[in-house]
């Protein structure tokens, strides 16, 4: 596939294979973008956003609307592009085009919703005589850089609405993954979108990476990946706007009076969905002492039944991790858990790519695989015996997305709700639960700001005071 830069589909000699993780093969080819063609990323942005600017939210909203659709009536084509390049099941894959749907039309939706309000000026002295409103603005280029986890559907999290505030965008996406990223491009064009709107530039973080990020014509930064890139990014971006999607590991707390097979069933999808390649997959259970025997020989017969290999297969319930290297250092926390004492219940063997769902118990608090965001299907069980320690445990690791807790009790899930430091509380469905259109980010090392289209388009416009003195009145 090509790049998009200028208005103009381009492909380059230099290019980079994307492959299948689950065999290695070759699926197809993306161009690697030089010095050069970050330079006309950016200048054909700043071009591109004089057009965007002067789109009118009817236009820009119908377009979403379009792009929408054409994901919709070719949904089984959009997911197995994602189920191919990436570590998702095709079951899972369909799930992603069709979120993706819902937030590309949630974005069309809250366009007609960028609201301002009438600024009471004469409620202080020295303000008589004036009248005025503030209207919200997009805020120029935005360069959208997205993981490789949710390749489709993280990726319109930010186009939609960046598109739909009128802004234009230099989009990068992960290299191991860029199709589903171009393919929701050629949607957008397809349904109306002015090319110069969008740059697509595929290459190498770490190459192209600091030349985009650290460019003053960039306005504002949308960024969902890992911790360390995250805080490279934050060090040289200079000042600009910055959103930062990270990760976590995520806790869940199981307390004595849960119903256990809903919670083991829905703590098992979220631990191993996408193979644990997941921001908010399920990392420590907190079990009540009282049900944790019960709970884990649950959990680990579930966890056992799991079909591993061929994503394209309708009846796989986990792929690859993305790569064998990924799936090396999965192997290598978990035998640094064993050798400091933790217990394998299931999983922990590796045949390439693929590593086994893992249960682990016994787990030292001061091991990588505790401390670190796993990133992988693996998850650890703790028993605890009060609210307060399990509240304490959760907090204790500097993550904060997603939590859950499962309780029949009211006092205790609304007490959990309240002293749980993240930016959301599950009750009774795993960490693994996210509405496209409810406000979602972290706190501490889990990111900056929130995105879920309304939250986002508030982010990726800026308020303008307008101010009338009239002395006549
Ligand atoms: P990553 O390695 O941090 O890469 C994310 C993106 O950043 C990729 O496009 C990558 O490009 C780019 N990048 C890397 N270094 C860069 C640099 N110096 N300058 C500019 N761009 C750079 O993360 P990943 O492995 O793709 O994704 C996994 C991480 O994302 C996990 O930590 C996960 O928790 C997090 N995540 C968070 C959320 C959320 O909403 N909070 C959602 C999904 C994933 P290349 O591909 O070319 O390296």
């Amino acid at each position: 596939m090509k790049m998009l830069l200028d208005g103009q589909w381009v492909d380059r000699d230099k290019k980079i294979d994307v492959t299948d993780p689950f065999d290695n093969s070759l699926i197809d080819t993306v161009p690697a973008a030089s010095s050069d063609d970050v330079e006309t990323a950016l200048s054909a942005a700043v071009k591109g956003f004089e057009i965007t600017k002067r789109m009118t939210v009817y236009e820009r909203a119908q377009i979403l609307f379009k792009t929408a659709a054409i994901i919709s009536d070719n949904l089984e084509e959009f997911a197995t592009v994602i189920a191919q390049e990436g570590s998702k099941t095709i079951t899972e894959a369909r799930k992603e085009a069709s979120r993706c749907v819902n937030t590309i039309t949630a974005s069309a939706e809250e366009a007609k919703r960028i609201l301002g309000e009438t600024i009471p000026f004469d409620s202080f002295p020295g303000g008589e005589k004036r009248r005025g409103y503030y209207y919200r603005f997009p805020i120029g280029v935005i360069l959208a850089i997205t993981p490789f986890n949710d390749p489709l559907n993280l990726v319109a999290h930010k186009l939609g609405p960046a598109i739909a505030a009128g802004n234009s965008v230099i989009l990068k996406p992960a290299t191991v993954t860029p199709l589903s990223a171009i393919k929701l491009v050629e949607a957008m064009v397809q349904a109306g979108l002015p090319p110069q709107a969008i740059q697509v530039i595929t290459g190498y973080g770490h190459e192209i990476g600091d030349a985009l990020v650290s460019d003053e014509r960039v306005r504002m930064i949308s960024f969902t990946g890992g911790v360390e890139a995250g805080k490279h990014i934050a060090k040289i971006a200079g000042i600009k706007k910055i959103g930062m999607e990270l990760g976590s590991n995520s806790p869940v707390i199981v307390w004595k009076d849960a119903d256990i097979d809903p919670a083991v069933e829905s703590c098992v999808s979220g631990a191993f969905w996408a193979a644990g390649q997941n921001c908010i997959g399920v990392q420590r259970l907190l079990v009540h002492r009282e049900i944790y025997d019960e709970f884990k020989k649950k959990f680990v017969a579930a966890t056992k039944k799991y079909k591993i290999g061929d994503k394209l297969k309708d009846d796989t319930n986990m792929g690859p991790m993305i790569t064998e290297a990924e799936a090396i250092r999965v192997e290598k926390w978990v035998e640094e858990a064993k050798h400091k004492g933790a217990k394998v219940l299931t999983g922990g063997k590796r045949q390439g790519a693929l590593y086994e769902p893992t249960v682990l118990e016994n787990v030292p608090k001061d091991i990588t695989i505790h401390c670190e965001e796993v990133f992988g299907p693996t998850v650890n069980l703790y028993s605890i015996d009060d609210l307060d320690e399990a509240i304490e445990e959760a907090n204790s690791l500097p993550y904060g997305l997603l939590t859950a807790i499962f309780t029949s009790n009211v006092d205790v899930a609304f007490k959990a709700s309240y002293e749980l430091d993240c930016g959301g509380v599950m009750i009774n469905d795993s960490t693994d639960y996210r509405l496209d259109s409810m406000p979602f980010g972290g706190v501490k090392y889990s990111g900056l700001g929130r995105e879920g289209l309304k939250f986002s388009l508030q982010e990726m416009t800026e308020p303008k005071v307008v101010c009338f003195y009239l002395p006549q009145i």
